[in-house]
């Protein structure tokens, strides 16, 4: 029976009751419009006033916290209104304001004949404050886990089952997981190697001991983390089941912050890079690792010595700087896998390994070509840009040293003798075989700062026309004077400059350089030398090269007529459509391009016809004396008759003696240039040779052919006076006519090559002139000067062949010499081609008079073979008809005929033809035929009594066949 069932049974409460009720622990009250009607002792004694006080005096919201009140009065309405209402804590208000917690259960009752509420209050103060206690000790687990990054485990050792807090979880890097997991769980995130440790130090725990460990972790996100795990075994849990207590704590900052601290005396605090020590100690460890690893390991000391005079002149800051620059930029130019330490002072290393089938030169190069790219480009510090330079010191192990302290030494003092030699010298600790690389690699540096720094030059080397024995052009040639290497042959560096890539510099400044000389001839008056400048592949093949030229032409204000460009068969190979454009562009404007070292490469004269070349220059290798070997004189021969077929003029390169000289000359060779002329010289001495006149010895101007004529046809003498005036430099002698009739009449005094000829002339206009002397001299080359308004009549004596050109009054006086020269050259090419032509067809004609000669021969022969046939054959029938018996046999000794008689005599005989005389014939006849010529013996043949001789008979070819002769005696 419950307090409330006790209450309402007795609507009256008797004595007995309510001395029952005051002996509950319960504080019991029954209230009716908020005045106790009844207070038992327990609800006085908590709040802590008196029954009486309470009944007389107060009312029932007194007792409660006025915050609670409206809870309160709502909670007795509803359950006025019929609501049941369950059991509600709210807070009380005692003597003296002592606030206390209570659970609170109402009822309705009928009290002293009236309705009235039953109140029960429970004094719950203590488990809530208890509560409150236990949800503050786990916040302040929760946080102190947050701020320390641990964790705590709770681990039940009977079952499997782990409680694990919040900063487990967080620990791992794992999101709102359960608080219950299973052990294997908790030990799958211990990594092997540590697992072992950890369970047996569980294992071993006495109960009551607390112990500790460190050990890995594997989080979620793949890191690995290094807790401090202290652990507990508690000794007596009374009832509940033995557990243990595991809290870990993150100790991976402080583990990293350890190793820092132990690395740093292996660190530059500046560059973060490995110091001495450092580098020593990453020595060690290739060292270990050697064994298994292919390849060479190797050391480079860089010694940079701006980085001392930083330091000594602008202050350690600038100097600190700078090393940080020079470190980044080495770290990034270098390959990855290297190690780059500074060693303090101006110095920095590298130490570096061969791949497995690198050659060791070729893994030098790489890092050097790396350390110098890196310091390349100036460092600009506040205040100044510098230019760093460096060198280095190389060393092997374990041939210089082995890999610690002893082969930085070797590197090092190998750097020493670097720095001795110059800015950019690499010095070897003892290294062979690698001297070429050495050297590549120094003239590639040096390279870098030749132009710049003033050491580079050009001198000139004569070409000398053959005609007029003048120096018509220069080939411009690179001299390479280096400080630190000495002369260095273009042979040498120009390859390199092409690999690295600088030849694009080198060779605009060497065109600039050239275009400014021509332009300085220009103005000092000398006549027209062309400078040939050699171009590289790859300056031929970037974009816009044709531009470039014209734009070095214009800025140094020399003409296209003073420039030609040297291009080699192997440039004309790759693009060949992109080289025919760009060189075609030069040539449009009046620059000469050359082919050079022709006879070197692989193509054909022929294969090049479609290019735009006009100097065709043969190889030095080309170049013979009279001595030669006539093969090697042939070859050369065709090479310019070639040429001279494609319209294309011929220079012969290297020429040193007069005897070659005179060979290329009486091949029609069109210009040389080579020791025996002029080595090359510089600017000046050109200008002197050019200055000089006609070059060629005296006996081989004698020999010059036949001189050319050029035939001028003017009305106007005072333009025939300037033509002469303009022409009068020319190779050739000019005759004049100022008439058409008076030109006919020189054609038939003179031999004429080129004709000139105005077409305004009273009688003949000059195209019918012009059509006369075709017809008269076909050979003659044909020029028709005429203004433009008349090039109607003219074009059709253009196609016709009358006219070969063309030319505009006024004319361009350069542009007019210039045709001039073309014509006579046309003109000597068809010269000779048409004896060439002539060669051959005679060649042809003595051929086929030989043939003929040959076939007359046989003929004769022939009949003579079938002569000797026909006598024999009649031979053989005089023989056969010869009353007397004879047997003939063959040089072989076999039987070649018997006659009539023969066959008379022996029957059978003529069957014999063909056999061997050993098998055929009776052995008396064989006695004969070893008869010795002269000689006969008597005997019996046929039963007749012979006389037998036998001799022998020239048989064909000279050989011998034998005669039996039988003379019968009766
Ligand atoms: P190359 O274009 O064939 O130049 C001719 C070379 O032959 C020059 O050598 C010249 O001095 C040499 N030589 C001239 N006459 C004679 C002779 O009678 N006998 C002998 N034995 N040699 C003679 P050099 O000056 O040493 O030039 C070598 C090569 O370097 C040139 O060969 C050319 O290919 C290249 N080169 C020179 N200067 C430049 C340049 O400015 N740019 C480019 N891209 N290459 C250049
Ligand atoms: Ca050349
Ligand atoms: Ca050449």
């Amino acid at each position: 029976m419950s307090l409330a069932d006790l209450v309402e049974l007795s609507d009256e409460p008797s004595n007995l009751d309510e001395a029952l009720l005051d002996h509950v622990h319960v504080g019991v009250c029954v209230t009716r419009e908020q005045r106790f009607l009844y207070v038992n002792h327990q609800l006085a004694h908590m709040l802590g006033y008196e029954v009486a006080a309470m009944i007389g005096g107060m009312r029932s919201l007194d007792i409660v916290h006025p915050e609670d009140r409206d809870r309160v009065l709502g909670t007795v309405e509803r359950r006025r209104a019929g609501e049941a209402m369950p059991p509600y804590d709210v807070r009380l208000v005692g003597a003296g304001g002592r606030e206390l917690h209570a659970r609170v259960c109402g009822r309705p009752i009928r009290y002293r004949g009236a309705a009235a509420n039953l109140v029960t209050m429970t004094d719950i103060s203590e488990v809530k404050h208890a509560l409150h206690e236990a949800d503050w000790r786990a916040r302040m687990l929760t946080l102190t886990e947050d701020l320390c990054g641990g964790a705590s485990l709770a681990i039940d050792l009977h079952r499997d089952s782990v409680t694990a807090s919040a900063g487990w979880w967080a620990l791992l890097r794992m999101m709102g997981s359960a608080a219950a997991v299973g052990r294997r769980a908790v030990l799958s995130r211990i990594p092997r190697a540590d697992r072992r440790t950890v369970v047996a130090t569980w294992r071993n725990a006495v109960p009551g001991q607390p112990f500790e460990l460190q050990h890995h972790l594997l989080c979620a996100d793949g890191r690995m983390r290094v807790v401090h795990q202290r652990g507990l075994i508690e000794f007596d849990t009374g009832n509940g089941p033995p557990r243990g207590i595991a809290i870990l704590q993150d100790i991976t900052a402080q583990r990293d912050a350890e190793r820092r601290l132990h690395e740093l005396p292996n660190l530059d605090p500046l560059t973060d890079l490995p110091n001495r020590s450092g580098l020593i100690e990453r020595m060690a460890q290739l060292a270990v690792q050697e064994g298994d690893a292919e390849g060479t390991a190797f050391l480079l000391a860089i010694g940079i010595p701006q980085l001392i005079q930083v330091k000594q002149g602008l202050g350690f800051e600038a100097g600190d700087e700078l090393a940080a620059v020079i470190a980044f930029r080495l770290a990034a130019a270098l390959p990855a896998g290297d190690v780059l330490a500074r060693l303090g002072g101006g110095e920095f290393a590298v130490l570096a390994c061969t791949g497995a089938g690198t050659e060791l030169g070729a893994a030098l190069s790489v890092r050097a070509r790396a350390v110098a790219a890196a310091l390349e480009e100036p460092v600009s510090l506040p205040g100044a840009n510098l230019a760093v330079t460096h060198a280095i010191g190389a060393a092997r192990s374990p041939e210089d040293g082995p890999l610690n302290a002893t082969l930085l030494s070797a590197a090092l003092i190998a750097l020493r003798n670097a720095l001795d030699t110059g800015p950019g010298a690499l010095r070897l600790a003892s290294w062979s075989g690698t001297e070429r690389v050495v050297r590549e690699l120094a003239l590639e540096w040096a390279l870098q700062r030749a132009v710049v720094d003033g050491e580079m030059s050009l001198l000139y080397q004569p070409q000398v026309d053959l005609r007029s024995g003048e120096v018509v052009g220069v080939e411009a040639l690179l001299r390479w004077h280096s400080p630190s290497l000495g002369e260095v042959s273009p042979e040498e560096f120009i390859p390199i400059a092409e690999q690295s890539g600088r030849i694009l510099a080198l060779g605009d400044w060497v065109l600039a350089q050239a275009c400014a000389q021509a332009a300085r001839w220009k103005r000092e008056g000398l006549p027209t030398l062309r400078v040939h400048v050699n171009i590289s592949a790859a300056q031929l093949s970037r974009d816009g090269f044709a531009g470039r030229v014209q734009a070095a032409l214009l800025e140094a204000g020399a003409d296209p007529s003073q420039l030609g460009i040297e291009v080699t068969e192997s440039m004309l190979a790759g693009d060949t459509a992109k080289a025919a454009r760009e060189l075609g562009a030069l040539r449009a404007i009046g620059i000469e391009i050359a082919l050079d070292d022709f006879g070197t490469g692989y193509s054909n004269l022929s294969t090049l016809r479609a290019l735009p070349i006009d100097v065709i220059k043969i190889d030095r290798s080309y170049v013979h004396d009279v001595l030669a070997s006539p093969g090697d004189v042939s070859v050369t021969r065709a090479v310019i008759t070639m040429a001279h077929n494609l319209q294309m003029r011929v220079l012969a390169e290297g020429v040193e003696t007069e005897s070659q000289l005179a060979l290329l000359m009486a091949h029609r060779c069109d210009a040389v240039q080579g020791f025996y002329f002029s080595r090359p010289v510089d600017a000046e001495g050109a200008a002197a040779l050019a200055r000089e006149g006609s070059r060629l010895p005296e006996e081989l101007r004698q020999r010059r052919p036949r001189r050319r004529t050029l035939l001028l046809v003017d009305d106007e003498e005072n333009i025939l006076a300037a033509l002469r005036r303009l022409l009068r430099r020319g190779d050739y002698q000019i005759v004049t006519a100022t008439s058409a009739a008076e030109g006919l009449q020189r054609l038939a005094e003179t031999e004429v090559d080129v004709i000139v000829s105005d077409q305004r002339m009273p009688g003949m206009t000059g195209v019918e002139f012009l059509r006369r002397a075709k017809d008269l001299y076909p050979h003659t080359v044909r020029i028709v000067l005429s203004g433009y308004t008349e090039l109607q009549s003219i074009t059709a004596a253009i196609n016709e062949g009358a006219i070969y050109k063309f030319l505009t009054k006024p004319w361009e006086d350069e542009l007019l010499r210039a045709n001039i020269d073309e014509a006579f050259r046309q003109k000597e090419m068809a010269d000779d081609n048409r004896r060439l032509d002539q060669e051959v067809r005679t060649a042809n004609v003595e051929l086929a008079d030989l043939n003929l000669r040959l076939q007359g021969a046989l003929a004769q022969q022939r009949e003579q073979m079938s002569l000797v046939e026909d006598r024999g054959r009649n031979a053989l029938d005089v023989l056969y008809s010869v009353p007397v018996p004879l047997i003939g046999f063959d040089a072989e000794g076999l039987v070649a005929f018997a006659n009539q008689d023969a066959e008379r005599l022996l029957p059978g005989a003529s069957e014999w033809i063909g056999t061997c005389a050993d098998d055929a014939l009776p052995p008396e006849l064989r006695r004969v035929l070893a008869l010795d010529d002269g000689q006969s013996v008597e005997a019996t043949l046929g039963g007749v009594p012979c006389t037998c001789s036998c001799r022998s008979i020239d048989s064909d070819g000279g050989r011998r066949g034998r005669l039996i002769a039988i003379l019968p005696r009766r």
